[in-house]
């Protein structure tokens, strides 16, 4: 096979979108020379679990995404620990930190994002220690060392990072407190009412929520970190006591390379539908830093679609491929909290034009929201109980009409339901891994060609290799098709 790029394809950034870029390549590829920069000095990992390794529930070593054999066995010169520092465009060359210059045919670009300070007395000279960002494996180490002493921790932000992060520290066995700058939790993917229960959730598990909590510095003795300093609304301030500090305040692209070689920069690398830079079209950015038609994703299943459709387009194997954008659903990865939600929350019975189907326990922790427009939905909020979340998530996705009954919507079993979780009559086209966006017909397919085991079904096709959340219903249709078998036998 000739390769698709003879001067070369050079990846910067290994995380999780340059990682799979070189894998789906590779598969359609063997020709094309390839190197990969990664800043972090380990292979590359599930960054999705590392909420899990805070916890305690994952090892380190378990989230790795390639073995140590594969770069050599494909041909594939990966820098590990390798930071690129400068992009040459006229010379098309790659300089990195290893003092070594780089020529490309292709420059892929997969800088991801980087976790925001923000600025505050007390930061000048970096974080203290005892205050962390939650980002990476490595801040995933310190965190965890510094929770085998600490006995009070204050996590800064309550979106579902920080969420994590805390119901992380409190199975640690660490008194938590989220402090959150806006009026209710997780505010991007949560209305207000479901912030609330959110709440009550959060303090059933043993996690204090201070809302409206304007952070203005960390309090630090000996260079350690005291506690955190809040301003008061009537002014004044109140310092909460933390020897644990985890900033999770957002992210920002990684977008200084690509600014200072003049490529265009809103919020990220600006690509077109074949993840191409617009200004110059030997650059692709894919991920977290790329930012396509305004929007700049931070999940991690548009990340993997964008690399496996810029393998396709830089291999020639699928020429036609574009990214034409991807539908948002978040599911929180938290013991004792489930939470899933998707699309449009925001809107309420007043506004015109949409349906709102909504069921509020606050006392068991359970709120439900479906929103609809023109028969179809477009926002659901699941928390406390979310068995419907699979078909909720198929009728988003796919944006399927609904029934007239609503009620199956939010609860199962309910007669009315569209399309029951059970695999039997989920249709093959059915997305059952949304980080993989694996259909049932393709866990079906997989199957058929020999694969009778959840892990053979995982490794033939990616299903509940992203955050693990469909695990369940992977094993729930091989279950049924196993049993199928032994009916169409028998
Ligand atoms: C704790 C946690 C939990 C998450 N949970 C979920 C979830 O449940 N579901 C979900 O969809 N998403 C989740 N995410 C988000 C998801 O991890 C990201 O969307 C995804 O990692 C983005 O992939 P990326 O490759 O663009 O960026 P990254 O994975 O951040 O990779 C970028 C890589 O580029 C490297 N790099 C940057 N600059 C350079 C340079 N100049 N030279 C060399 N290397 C460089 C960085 O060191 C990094 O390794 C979570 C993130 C975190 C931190």
């Amino acid at each position: 096979m000739s390769p698709a790029d003879p001067a070369g394809v050079v990846v910067v950034g290994n995380g999780m979108a340059g990682s799979r870029f070189v894998d789906e390549l590779r598969s359609r590829d063997a020709a094309t020379p390839v190197t990969v920069f990664g800043a972090e000095a380990q292979r590359p990992y599930n960054r999705i679990l590392l909420s899990n390794v805070l916890a305690g529930k994952t090892r380190p070593d378990h989230i790795s995404l390639v073995d140590a054999a594969w770069y050599a066995a494909h041909g594939v010169d990966a820098r590990l620990g390798v930071e690129a520092t400068r992009i040459d465009r006229a010379a098309r060359t790659v300089h990195a930190s290893d003092g070594t210059v780089t020529p490309y045919g292709t420059l892929v670009l997969a800088t991801g994002s980087t976790a925001f300070v923000p600025p505050m007395p007390g930061l000048e000279d970096g974080l203290p220690r005892g205050a962390e960002v939650f980002r990476t494996l490595e801040d995933c180490r310190r965190i965890s060392a510094l929770a085998e002493s600490a006995r009070r921790a204050v996590v800064v932000g309550g979106g579902l990072l920080g969420i994590e992060a805390a119901r992380g520290l409190t199975g640690r066995g660490l008194v938590v407190t989220v402090l959150h700058l806006a009026g209710h939790l997780m505010e991007r993917q949560l209305d207000p009412a479901a912030g609330k229960v959110l709440v009550r959730t959060l303090a059933a598990l043993g996690i204090g929520t201070r809302l409206q909590a304007a952070v203005t510095g960390l309090r630090t003795d000996g260079g350690a970190v005291t506690g955190v300093e809040l301003a008061l609304p009537g002014g004044g301030t109140e310092v909460v006591d933390a020897d644990l500090v985890v900033l999770s305040c957002g992210v920002r692209p990684e977008v200084g390379l690509a600014r200072d070689a003049g490529l265009a920069v809103g919020r990220a690398v600006i690509v077109d539908d074949e993840l191409r830079s617009v200004t110059d079209p030997a650059v692709r950015a894919i991920g977290e830093c790329s930012e396509h038609r305004d929007e700049v994703y931070g999940l991690v299943a548009p990340a993997w679609e964008q690399a496996a459709v810029l393998a396709g387009l830089l291999a020639g194997t699928d020429p036609a491929a574009r990214f034409t954008g991807a539908r948002q659903i978040t599911r929180l990865k938290a013991a004792g909290i489930e939470l899933a939600s998707m699309g449009e929350t925001h809107f309420g019975d007043d506004d015109e034009d949409v349906e709102v189907v909504r069921f509020t326990d606050a006392a068991r922790g359970t709120y439900k929201k479906a929103v609809i427009r023109d028969g179809r939905l477009i926002g659901a909020i699941l928390l406390g109980e979310t068995s419907t979340a699979g078909t909720l998530t198929q009728l988003y996705d796919r944006a399927s009409p609904l029934p007239a009954e609503r009620l199956g919507l939010l609860f199962p079993g309910v007669d009315a339901a569209p399309e029951a979780e059970s695999p039997v009559r989920m249709p093959d086209a059915a997305t059952v891994c949304q980080c993989n966006n694996v259909s049932k017909g393709q866990i079906r397919a997989c199957w058929q060609s020999g694969a009778r085991t959840a892990d053979a079904v995982a490794r033939g096709t990616r299903a509940s290799t992203g955050c693990g959340s469909c695990r369940s219903a992977v094993e729930g249709i091989v279950a049924w098709l196993d049993e199928q078998d032994t009916v169409d036998v028998a």
